[in-house]
């Protein structure tokens, strides 16, 4: 049997986070503290528990995270007009609209009203398509998140067939156009997909964005197979059935403690990122 690598994006998450710090201490000698603003919408336990690690983590890292929680009966006007003052505040680098907004909000509308120099996930359609054509300043954090544990590990992508399972704009779609731009061979399968196993025995590289709790088989994927799994489902489970993928693959991410952490990582980093450039422009 070949050794199996686990993928630790705690080990990742870590290195980025290092870093970082000496970015954050230099800024803070210039009088900028990276700002982080996150907007909640609603009560979704879930959701508030996102916005809370993701605001531990600035503070554990010297960056200012400053919470809004907006009750679920505003309007797709008023929150565009808190993210607009948002984008005018000086001292606030990077914005975060926590997904998914209640019903009745236009999402993709209070995305769009974000700043490009404030679009910290990549939730913009300039900012998406700047990841497209491969100078985007900020991608999406999980999919960065993706490509950083790939590229830690040193594991190749070019010439490598990748099959992402999932094409959300957020994770499935941007993470299928790094992969290409990594000149790696991208398969993106969706709900309407047909014969998925099949498609799966095809990767070299796998990529779970679905939502649905261990969906992927370990009998789907090749023997040796790199698994990236960024499900987060109820219970602490991903999107792949870890104890009979791990069985066929070479390298397998964990959850938790595989891209979560990795996902945290790069938002503080893009933040950072977001500071030295204010002061740039
Ligand atoms: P989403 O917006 O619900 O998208 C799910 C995608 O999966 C859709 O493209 C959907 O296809 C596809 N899909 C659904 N059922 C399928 C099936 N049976 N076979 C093949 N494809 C199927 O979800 P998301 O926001 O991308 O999130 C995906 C997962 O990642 C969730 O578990 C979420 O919690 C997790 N996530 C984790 C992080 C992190 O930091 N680790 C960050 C964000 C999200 P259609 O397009 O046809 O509907």
């Amino acid at each position: 049997m070949t050794e199996k690598l686990i993928l630790d994006g705690n080990r990742v998450a870590n290195d980025i986070k290092e870093q970082l710090q000496g970015r954050v201490d230099a800024l803070s000698q210039k009088g900028v503290i990276p700002c982080l603003a996150t907007i909640l919408v609603g009560d979704d336990p879930a959701s508030e528990t996102y916005v809370k690690m993701k605001g531990n983590a600035c503070r554990k890292l010297g960056i200012e995270s400053r919470r809004i929680h907006l009750d679920s009966s505003i309007s797709t006007e008023g929150l565009i007009d808190v993210i607009q003052k948002l984008n005018e505040d000086p001292l606030v680098h990077g914005i975060l609209l926590q997904h998914p907004v209640p019903h009745g909000i236009d999402e993709r509308a209070a995305f769009e009203a974000i700043s490009i120099h404030k679009d910290v996930d990549g939730v913009t359609a300039l900012g998406f398509a700047q990841n497209a054509f491969d100078y985007a300043s900020f991608p999406s954090c999980t999919p960065a998140a993706i490509m950083a544990i790939l590229d830690y590990y040193e594991i190749p992508i070019e010439g490598k067939h990748a099959v992402v399972v999932g094409r959300s704009p957020i994770l499935g779609k941007p993470v299928s156009l790094m992969l290409l731009n990594r000149d790696a061979t991208v398969t993106t399968c969706h709900s309407k997909t047909k014969k998925l196993p099949k498609l799966l025995q095809l990767a070299d590289i796998v990529v779970a964005a679905v939502g649905k709790p261990k969906l992927i088989q370990g009998d789907w994927i090749r023997e040796g197979a790199v698994v990236l799994d960024a499900g987060y489902n109820a219970g602490n489970v991903g999107d792949v059935d870890y104890e009979s993928c791990l069985a066929k693959a070479s390298a397998i991410t964990p959850v938790p403690a595989g891209v979560g952490p990795v996902t945290i990582a790069m938002l503080l980093k893009h933040t950072v990122d977001a500071a030295e450039k204010s002061i740039a422009r």
